[in-house]
């Protein structure tokens, strides 16, 4: 059932690594428990010269928009194209658009559900007597976003020698896009899919079944490289997303488990469930257990008073 991640050692930031013949790396310096070593930005097209498109431009960072910005001097910016609104991947969106011209693409503003559970987190956390800040790794999400273009599933969006095939992929946040790029068969996985971690599904916007929908979609794809917007390419991406499903149903089996002996609260599954990793990760395992019982609410296989509060008792049907 356990996931065997891939890590990375830690990369210079603002300097430009050339991953492939048409794919350059630029990191942002916004290292996290959340992020792994900070936010990487693709450059796709030719490394010098002719037309590019820039993959999730990053965090509101003057650094790493000017190192962008160096990155493709010369060249003509095509397409900004975001896999969704979470802080470390659209903000720098604005400035790079500001400099180069380039249309950004994307599915959607940031959801409000989205909004409305950040701010319910929040106040969570001034309730507990902490930080607000710990309460969320995703922060409030960019609410500034929004697309020049709307995208769909499915869409071609091309430049000069790069082709990208949209793919809608809702779970981590509703508005997740994952961006296939036909040229290299590499699948710009955003944080659907990942290799140095999971996936954090803040419920009700993210959204379990339609996570593990979108990672079966995968299963039957060609592409046979996924670059993430964290961490380090993933090699056997179709062996990994499976992986990725069976450690998933694994968690629904034993918070299933866990409620057998009678009703339990979401925070005593966790301190059980994640008794062995760090306890700054309680809060965002949280949520990926809560994410799962409202996934398991929703095939009637469990129960709960009031599945909006947090405190609530959940049970088995
Ligand atoms: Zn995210």
């Amino acid at each position: 059932m356990a996931v065997k991640h891939v890590g990375e050692d830690a990369p210079a930031y603002g300097v430009i690594e050339q991953v492939s013949p048409l794919v350059r790396r630029v990191m942002a310096q916004n290292p996290s428990v959340f992020t792994y070593h900070g936010t990487g930005t693709f450059i796709v097209g030719p490394p010098s010269g002719g037309s590019v498109a820039i993959v999730d431009p990053g965090p509101d960072d003057d650094e790493h928009v000017a190192a962008l910005l160096a990155a493709v001097k010369g060249q003509t910016v095509s397409h900004l194209l975001i896999t969704h609104t979470h802080p470390d991947h659209s903000p720098a969106a604005a400035a790079v658009k500001k400099a180069t011209g380039a249309p950004t693409w994307g599915y959607g503003p940031h959801p409000q559900a989205a909004i409305d559970a950040h701010q319910k987190r929040v106040a969570r956390a001034i309730a507990d007597g902490e930080k607000p800040e710990a309460s969320d790794g995703e922060g409030a999400g960019d609410q500034d976003f929004v697309p020049d273009h709307l995208v769909t599933d499915g869409q071609i969006i091309a430049g000069p020698g790069y082709t990208f095939e949209a793919l809608h992929t809702p779970g981590h946040i509703s508005n997740h896009l994952c961006f296939a790029f036909q040229e290299e068969a590499t699948l710009f996985s955003g944080d659907h899919v990942m290799g140095w971690s999971t996936t954090v599904i803040p419920a009700p916007d993210g959204d379990l079944n339609d996570y593990l929908a979108n990672l079966r979609r995968l299963l039957t794809r060609s592409e046979t490289l996924y670059r993430p917007t964290h961490g380090p390419a993933i090699t056997e991406p179709v062996n990994y997303v499976a992986d990725l499903i069976a450690h998933r149903e694994g968690r629904s089996e034993q918070i299933l488990a866990g409620l057998a002996d009678g009703p339990r609260t979401i925070m005593s599954l966790v301190v059980e469930m994640y008794a062995h990793v760090d306890e700054k990760l309680h809060k965002p395992a949280a949520a990926s257990v809560y994410a799962h019982l409202l996934a398991l609410k929703k095939t009637s296989q469990v129960t709960a008073d009031d599945p909006t509060d947090f405190e609530t008792h959940w049970s088995l049907n």
